[in-house]
């Protein structure tokens, strides 16, 4: 098993990522200028938030809501790969897919029906969003991960399967074909099985501090909104539940945009270009 397991195949060479305007923006400008610059650019938005008609900034909510969505479902992928290595689960079958299980598995288990329900609709929308962006390319069937249309149907499967009675609409909704639909309740209870009595087990060992949060106060607005988000998660999870051994959770510039899992010094890396990323795919943009 690779020590580092991708939430995606992107490829390494990170055309997908435009870092160019950061890097305008930061450099070469002197310390009393940008904080003038940051001043204007605060009377700016106040200004714009005035002006901005209401469904201007509904969309922004919901870019917002969409971003955070989907970071929290990364982040629940990978705390799956974490769980995998730490507390050495057999899987059988693509570690990938257990993965995914997990995140999907979270979401419904760790908010109310009607955040959850949210958070699912954004997370399938990224989903959808990474399988359009491949721009009619064949899928790499030869990558550890499914194909982004397979996890799309598999994640909207097993969170309607977790509560079909409340979740019609949504399996319509992300048009869940009916024969599939079929088999999603059977399905959630495997997940409930084997990851439920997992999460079972890290809440039994009461609250903590074992998923560490590193912060680099050097990364991007897209960093530093993946390292709040994260921050949050991380304090929520802490409370409630410990992992046998520590995890550190870092926020960094990779070069691509990726999120992974690695398991030689079991750190969880969000790159920062991942939130710059999944904003570039959000609908409506
Ligand atoms: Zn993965």
């Amino acid at each position: 098993m690779s020590p580092m397991a991708r939430r995606k195949g992107l490829p390494a060479t990170g055309t997908l990522v435009r870092t160019e305007d950061r890097s305008r923006v930061l450099t070469g400008i002197a310390h009393g200028a940008l904080i003038r610059g940051m001043k204007q650019v605060i009377a700016l938005l106040i200004a714009l938030s005035v002006a901005l008609p209401a469904n201007a900034a509904r969309l922004r909510q919901e870019r917002h809501d969409y971003l955070d969505a989907n970071l929290r479902a990364i982040f629940y992928h990978e705390l799956g790969h974490a769980l995998i290595d730490v507390m050495k689960l057999p899987i059988f079958g693509q570690e990938e897919d257990a993965a995914d299980v997990l995140s999907v598995f979270l979401i419904d288990a760790l908010f109310d029906n009607d955040v959850a329900v949210e958070m699912a609709y954004h997370t399938a929308t990224g989903f959808l969003g990474e399988a359009k962006n491949s721009g009619g390319v064949e899928p790499a069937y030869w990558d550890v991960h499914g194909p982004d249309l397979q996890r799309y149907y598999t994640f909207v499967c097993l969170f309607y399967g977790a509560k079909p009675d409340l979740r019609r609409n949504v399996a319509r909704d992300l048009e869940l074909p009916e024969p599939r639909q079929a088999t999603c309740r059977d399905e959630y209870e495997q997940a409930r099985e084997s990851w439920g009595e997992v999460i079972k087990r890290l809440y039994e060992n009461g609250p903590g501090s074992s998923i560490r949060f590193l912060a680099d106060h050097r990364v991007d607005e897209y960093g530093r909104f993946t390292a709040h988000a994260l921050e949050q998660m991380i304090d929520e999870m802490n409370a409630e539940m410990s992992l046998p051994k520590r995890v550190l959770v870092r926020v960094e510039e990779c070069g691509t945009a990726n999120a992974f899992y690695d398991g030689k010094t079991r750190e969880i890396i969000m790159c920062t270009e991942f939130a710059r990323y999944l904003h570039d795919l959000a609908p409506n943009r």
